[in-house]
């Protein structure tokens, strides 16, 4: 296989889709001989921070002779062992590689521990084996405990000469700003859906299969390329869409029961929760996008014809109030409002889609 790849379009020679600011000034560090002690790599997740991180410890650690010291060769064994989290001077820890521990102690695995720091600091004081630098990459760092956050601070403040860290934080936030103060910070953003698209055919998706997963991606081309995959999760995707657009056409009363038993599940399935209310939020945003003729800006493009009806039996407005309730429950749940009460106000603000009033429903809310 060809090492860059088509996927290397919108950056110079590395195999990243997208992220061209942070790749470039990634490579300049070291094509200047001025890689830092620490980074931090922040974005949301599935944005493509893990690859990153790698490709950086490959182009640091390749030994092969190249006319671009900053683009790695892709094919040594270096390379291949990096790629594959097998090389001895690249480590990853994180939740999945802390997780054996969790599994011995019986402790949930939510947040990094200092044990997990400590052994990260036993390792950033060995010598390279065969590269000529150690690079080691905190994956999760947004959930670091605040006493591992201070340990590790006294590995940032007396770096090994041949160590780099690499933190990889879904929020900069979450770091103690003394963390920050000593890591290079590189943000990375969304990524455009053309550039994802263009990525996803270097990976041999057919171009309207690659097209469609590149819009549901939302800019994450680590999602993307798992979706690509890993027809589960395209399948649990699809699902909640369909479970969005269901409880849209609902009755009043229909929607008012999904919104009761929502309300009594969240304690238990909190996540799935905010999951279905994101996207309840992006269906909304579709309809909005059809009903002001502006389809082709639409994320959820297979189910275009149930959206166009749907956008057709509301007026604008009632469709931009519902869009705002379905925000505001997001955000109400957030601050802890209870349940119920959230989101029986989400479709209470909804407009209704009485032509799609089943028998059934009608006769239920005569009672
Ligand atoms: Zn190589």
């Amino acid at each position: 296989m060809d090492p860059v790849g088509k996927v290397a379009v919108a950056s110079p020679r590395w195999p990243i889709w997208g992220h061209l600011a942070a790749v470039e000034s990634l490579q300049r560090a070291i094509r200047a001989n001025r890689v830092s002690h620490a980074y931090a790599l922040v974005g949301p997740e599935g944005v493509g921070k893990r690859t990153l991180a790698r490709v950086f410890a490959q182009a640091l650690c390749c030994p092969t002779e190249r006319p671009d010291s900053a683009v790695p060769c892709g094919v040594c064994s270096s390379c291949r062992r990096i790629g594959r989290g097998a090389h001895p001077d690249v480590q990853t820890v994180g939740l999945r590689t802390q997780a054996v521990m969790a599994d011995k102690t019986g402790s949930k695995n939510t947040s990094l521990t200092i044990d997990t720091v400590r052994s990260l600091r036993a390792s950033a004081a060995l010598r390279p084996m065969e590269a000529t630098r150690r690079v080691l990459i905190v994956d999760d760092a947004e959930t670091l405990q605040e006493t591992a956050q201070e340990a590790l601070l006294k590995t940032l403040e007396e770096p090994p000469s041949a160590v780099t860290i690499v933190l990889l934080a879904n929020d900069a936030e979450a770091l103690l700003p003394t963390i920050r103060s000593r890591c290079q910070t590189i943000e990375l953003y969304p990524v455009a859906s053309a550039v994802i698209a263009a990525g996803l055919m270097g990976l041999g998706i057919e171009e309207g299969a690659a097209r469609e997963l590149a819009v549901l991606a939302g800019g994450r081309p680590g999602w993307a390329a798992r979706a690509a995959a890993d027809p589960a999760l395209r399948q649990r995707q699809a699902d909640a869409v369909a479970r969005a657009i269901a409880w849209i056409e609902g009755s009043p009363y229909d929607r008012l029961v999904t919104a009761v038993r929502t309300g009594d599940g969240f304690a238990r399935k909190r996540e799935e929760v905010f999951a279905d209310l994101e996207t309840l939020v992006g269906v909304w945003r579709d309809v909005m996008l059809v009903s002001a003729g502006a389809t082709s800006h639409a994320t959820y493009r297979p189910r275009l014809p149930v959206i166009e009806s749907l956008a057709g039996a509301m007026t604008l407005a009632g469709i931009a109030g519902a869009l705002t309730s379905t925000q505001r429950c997001l955000a109400d749940l957030e601050a802890n409002v209870r349940p119920r009460l959230a989101l029986e106000g989400m479709v209470m603000a909804w407009p209704s889609v009485s032509t799609r009033e089943s028998p059934a429903s009608a006769r239920d809310s005569d009672r």
